[in-house]
């Protein structure tokens, strides 16, 4: 079933609390956490609790949920106060754009500067 809790999946272990993680906010739907790696001074990660593999399959299958990431990334940058000066959300998609987590996440990086186009 699409959204299904996957027993092999990481940020499903971070959901359920069985993968430790320092969650910076929480709704019905979402999870922010801190990014284990971070690549900028703000660097959180936003996930559905719901189970999708990638960006693309969550807005086929489930849009109100992307609604919910692409919201609560503004609520992360607000509550970061890194939303004066600008900050970037970033869904890697398919394992040539660097995507290594196989459930859907936004990146939300913020508090340096950021060049384009991206590396
Ligand atoms: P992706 O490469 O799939 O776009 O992003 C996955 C992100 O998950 C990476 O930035 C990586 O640092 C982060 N990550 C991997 N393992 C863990 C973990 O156990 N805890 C946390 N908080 N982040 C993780």
């Amino acid at each position: 079933m699409p959204g299904e809790p996957q027993a092999d999946c990481l940020f499903c272990k971070i959901v359920t609390g069985d993968v430790p993680a320092t969650i910076v906010r929480e709704t019905d739907t979402t999870v922010a956490f801190r990014d284990i790696n971070p690549q900028a001074p703000t660097h959180v990660l936003v996930i559905p609790k719901a189970h999708y593999p990638d960006a693309a399959t969550l807005a086929v299958q489930a849009p109100q949920l992307c609604a919910d990431i692409l919201r609560e990334a503004g609520e992360v940058a607000a509550q970061e106060k890194v939303d004066g000066t600008g900050y970037r959300v970033v869904f890697n998609t398919g394992s040539g754009a660097g995507q290594t987590v196989w459930h859907a996440h936004a990146h939300v990086l913020g508090g340096r500067g950021f060049n384009w186009p991206p590396g």
